[in-house]
């Protein structure tokens, strides 16, 4: 079934993008060319995946369906959480039913769907795994292939194209735009990172790029409310153990209030503990101006200290550098919440007082993720305990009781 029409289309005096299928009228941008003498209009709301106006054809991917035999290889074996979740997963996938896996930070959620692919493939479904950030999907897609040696996978992001016939594909929400009912499972990392509230044709793109009868597999370590009521009707899984076997570190809370023009004796002798006890820590902010203030106090005091924010232009340098070992403690934004993994790492959240309860559980997820290393410290500093503080700290403790009754950690 290949499928071309305009790229926007004019239906009962309304605008239309058959790309993101955004019918808001703002989206629509219209001119006058005139070369063609005509008046051109087109889709801003998709203009970074490529520009569709009311001229030109868009052909979208060609749905069929071809069988492959997904082998593939793991060099440990799971865990038991993780083989009850891929079970869960298969199951899912053969009665084509919609799961949210609500796994904690560190649980090994991308060996969990290894099998459930294999078996997808096996029966010739089209798949995707998405996930609303670029690098979530560069991360995941060199685990994947590694594993999958054999099949033919597409990776698409802003700088990466299509090669393959999209049976097996690893993308950005974003890119989905270009596939209409093509998949039969969706797997979506990280269903939280993406703004749902914000932005909710990110979930009708979904919809769209997925067949009539499909699954949807949303995965995350902090499902938030606003998902959670539109999705309802979803079965939910809790994972609450990590592969390792390890509890979830604990949130530790202490009142200190910063002040950004004057250092301050708790906050260094902390800093410097650390250094002395060999541990790498991130230390969190939510304010780059205190963070930079901060920095320019301590720098002298604080061997090899930088900071890194997602405007920093030195980003991806620093976090290359930082991952290499080369700074024992780093200032950062919540760009760091996310998606980081390394041994031997603590983290410090100063004003915990005015983070969410999901970030902090984001945050506090950093730490303790290697076998090698699985413990570590949750500092929060703060002005006075919250809420959203408690609330992570609840969260987390029940994570840890849960995984302790089932068994699943020692
Ligand atoms: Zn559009």
């Amino acid at each position: 079934m290949k499928q071309i029409s305009k790229g926007v289309t004019l239906k009962h005096g309304r605008w239309i993008c058959s790309q993101c299928h955004s019918t808001r009228q703002s989206h629509f941008y219209q001119y006058r060319s005139v070369i063609l003498d005509k008046k051109i209009v087109y889709c801003r709301n998709c203009v970074n995946i490529g520009r569709v106006d009311n001229m030109n054809d868009v052909f979208l991917i060609e749905t069929h369906n071809v069988k492959s035999s997904c082998h593939y290889q793991l060099p440990f074996e799971l865990s038991e959480q993780q083989q009850f979740a891929s079970k869960k997963i298969v199951t899912a996938i053969a009665h084509l039913r919609s799961l949210l896996l609500h796994a904690v930070t560190g649980a090994g959620k991308t060996e969990m769907i290894f099998e459930g692919i294999k078996y997808a493939r096996n029966e010739g479904l089209n798949i995707a795994i998405v996930s609303p950030r670029v690098d979530v999907v560069i991360e995941v897609s060199m685990r994947i292939k590694k594993a999958f040696v054999d099949e033919d996978i597409d990776v698409l992001h802003q700088s990466s194209q299509q090669q393959f016939d999209g049976h097996f594909v690893i993308a950005t929400v974003h890119q989905l735009y270009r596939f209409k009912q093509h998949f039969d499972l969706i797997i979506v990392d990280e269903v939280d990172a993406f703004p749902l509230s914000v932005d909710p044709t990110l979930m009708q793109t979904l919809v769209h790029a997925s067949k009539f009868k499909h699954c949807h597999i949303l995965m995350t370590a902090t499902p938030p409310r606003v998902l959670m009521r539109q999705i309802k009707h979803l079965e939910v899984i809790a994972l609450p153990a990590r592969f390792h076997r390890y509890p979830l570190p604990v949130p530790r809370f202490q009142f200190l209030k910063i002040n950004p023009h004057k250092k301050q004796y708790k906050l260094l002798k902390y800093l410097q503990q650390q250094i002395e006890q060999q541990r790498y820590t991130l230390v969190f902010f939510n304010n780059i101006d205190v963070m930079k203030r901060l920095f320019h106090l301590y720098k002298n005091e604080v061997p090899s200290l930088t900071y890194v924010y997602s405007d920093d232009a030195l980003r991806f340098d620093k976090i290359e550098r930082l991952r290499r070992g080369d700074h024992q403690i780093v200032f950062t934004t919540t760009i760091l919440e996310r998606g980081f993994t390394m041994a031997y790492l603590d983290v410090l959240i100063l004003n915990s007082h005015l983070f969410e309860a999901n970030a902090i559980v984001q945050i506090a997820g950093r730490v303790g993720r290697k076998a090698e290393a699985p413990t570590g410290l949750v500092l929060c500093m703060h002005e006075g305990i919250t809420l959203p503080m408690l609330q992570a700290r609840h969260s987390i403790k029940k994570m840890n009781k849960l995984a302790q009754k089932r068994g699943w950690i020692d």
